[in-house]
C-alpha cells in the first residue's frame, strides 16, 4: 500500500498508479482502487508513479501531482519520447537460445538501464534446452562487465526468479518468444487473469495499445508488466551521455586526443584503441556507433 507522503496537499491523498491506459489510470489508495484522469495537460503519469489524487466522485479521482521519481524508463517509439514505468528498481532481461537471441536488443536494455541508473540482470531462460550452453558462454562476456546472470528454466522451475524479485520493483523485458509470459504467469497465476479483465473493460476490444500494469507479488515486491514492453527507448539519452552508458568505456573516457571525441573515426581515440587491443569488445563499440548514427538519421 502506498505510504502517506509528507508533500500531500490539502484534500488529496497518496496513491500508487497500478495501470495506465491511454489517459486513464488505476490508482491504488488506502480506500481502494480509483479510476483517475489527470488535471489539465499533465499526461506523463506512468505505472509505478506515486501520485496525489483528489476524489471527484465515488471510485473516481483526479491526479493533481506526481511525487518525485527514483527512476524513469522509456518505451521504444520511433516518433516521440514516451515514458512507460516509474520507480523501477531493477530490470530483468529475459533471453533464451531458441528462438535466436539478438544481442542488439540485450545491449539496448543494458544502455537503458545505465541511463536510468537501474541495475540490470540477465536471465537466461530455457536452460533445459541443449542449445543454452553456448548462449550462456556468450553471456559470460556481460558478466565480465559487471552484470549479473541468472540461468533457469521457466518450464521446470521459475522459483529462482521469485527470489530475485524480493523487495524490488522489477520489470521484465525480452524479445518475443524468450518466455517472458511463461515466467510472469508462473509468478502471478490469478493476477494475469485479472489483466485480461481490466484490459477488456478499458480497451473495448482493441488489442494494439501498449499499457503497463503493476502487480504486488507480496507486501515488498512489485512487478510492472506490459505486453508491449520488449525493449526500452533510448532517444531520451543525450548523445554526449551515450558513451557513459557503456561501463567498459568509462576508464578510457577523457583519454582521447580530442576532448570532444565521439569515438567514431577520430584519430587518437582511446576507446577505439582499447577495442583494437581487445580490452573492449569490438561489437559493443560497433553498437555504440550504431546508436549515434540512429540519432543522426532521425534528426
Ligand atoms: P514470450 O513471447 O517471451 O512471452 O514467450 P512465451 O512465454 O510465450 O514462450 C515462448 C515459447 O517458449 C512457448 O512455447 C513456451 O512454452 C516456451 N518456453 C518458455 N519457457 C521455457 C523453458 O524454460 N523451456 C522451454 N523448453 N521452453 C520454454
Ligand atoms: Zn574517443
Amino acid at each position: 500500500m502506498a505510504k502517506q507522503s509528507s508533500a500531500s496537499q490539502a484534500g488529496t491523498q497518496t496513491g500508487l498508479v497500478i495501470q495506465s491506459f491511454g489517459r486513464r489510470y488505476s490508482v491504488e489508495t488506502e480506500g481502494g482502487i480509483l479510476s483517475c484522469v489527470t488535471r489539465g495537460k499533465k499526461t506523463d503519469v506512468v505505472c509505478g508513479d506515486q501520485v496525489q489524487v483528489r476524489i471527484s466522485s465515488p471510485g473516481e479521482g483526479v491526479i493533481e501531482d506526481i511525487d518525485p521519481r527514483h527512476s524513469l524508463l522509456y518505451r521504444q517509439d520511433e516518433w516521440r519520447i514516451k515514458s512507460i514505468a516509474a520507480n523501477v528498481s531493477q530490470i530483468i532481461v529475459v533471453t533464451a537460445a531458441v528462438p535466436a537471441c539478438h544481442e542488439a536488443m540485450l545491449n539496448r536494455c543494458l544502455v537503458a538501464s545505465e541511463a536510468a541508473g537501474i541495475p540490470c540482470i540477465l536471465l537466461l531462460n530455457k536452460a533445459d534446452l541443449p542449445e543454452s550452453a553456448a548462449l550462456q558462454q556468450r553471456l559470460g562476456r556481460y558478466e565480465q562487465l559487471g552484470y549479473r546472470l541468472v540461468v533457469l528454466s521457466a518450464k521446470q522451475d521459475a522459483q529462482p526468479l521469485r527470489a530475485l524479485l524480493q523487495g524490488q520493483t522489477s520489470v521484465l523485458v525480452g524479445q518475443s518468444g524468450m518466455g517472458k509470459s511463461t515466467l510472469v504467469n508462473a509468478l502471478l497465476p490469478e493476477a494475469s487473469a485479472r489483466t485480461g479483465d481490466i484490459s477488456t473493460a478499458l480497451n473495448s476490444g482493441k488489442h494494439t495499445t501498449t499499457y503497463a500494469t503493476l502487480y504486488h507479488l507480496d507486501a515488498q515486491s512489485r512487478l510492472i508488466d506490459s505486453p508491449g514492453m520488449q525493449v526500452f527507448g533510448l532517444h531520451q539519452i543525450e548523445a554526449r551521455q551515450l558513451a557513459e552508458c557503456f561501463p567498459e568505456f568509462r576508464p578510457h573516457l577523457g583519454q582521447c586526443r580530442f576532448n570532444n571525441c565521439w569515438h567514431r573515426v577520430e584519430p587518437g581515440c582511446a576507446i577505439a584503441a582499447a577495442a583494437e587491443n581487445g580490452e573492449i569488445d569490438a561489437a559493443r563499440l560497433a553498437f555504440y556507433r550504431e546508436l549515434l548514427a540512429e540519432r543522426e538519421s532521425s534528426r
